[in-house]
């Protein structure tokens, strides 16, 4: 599986990561047939620095959002404040949504975030390709 991500959707995805550190930020992305159009920040409601959880409120509301805009969630990202763009044990025990890409941007080096993408199965985490355009 692979992602498309348009360049303001990385550059809104950095910033939000950017201004959550040292805390974890996280949300949605919403496409079509992998193509990113649309970024959600949801608010990560175990403010913690090693992992999230994503507003089940906030939650519901985007994905109704994307449900009237005809997208699909075609992805879950969240930042590692001070780890690498790697899933974690408690990322992957949380993977439990079929057919998303799990992104995650690193903040590790601060001058050069990086950012990469998995799919889950059966909790192996496999690399998706992630092409910004
Ligand atoms: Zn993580």
């Amino acid at each position: 599986m692979k992602l498309t991500l348009p360049r303001r959707v990385y550059d809104a995805m950095l910033a939000a990561s950017r201004a959550a550190a040292p805390l974890e930020a996280c949300g949605l992305l919403g496409g079509v047939d992998g193509v990113v159009e649309q970024f959600y920040e949801l608010r990560n409601t175990d403010a913690a620095a090693e992992h999230y959880n994503m507003a089940p409120d906030e939650q519901f509301a985007v994905v109704k959002e994307m449900r009237a805009k005809r997208l699909r969630m075609v992805a879950i990202w969240h930042s590692h404040p001070v780890t690498p763009a790697r899933m974690s044990e408690e990322d992957l025990r949380m993977a439990y949504t079929p057919d998303v890409v799990y992104v995650i941007v690193s903040l590790a080096d601060p001058q050069a975030p990086d950012i990469k993408g998995f799919t889950v199965e059966d909790g192996t985490p496999m690399p998706a390709g992630i092409e910004i355009s």
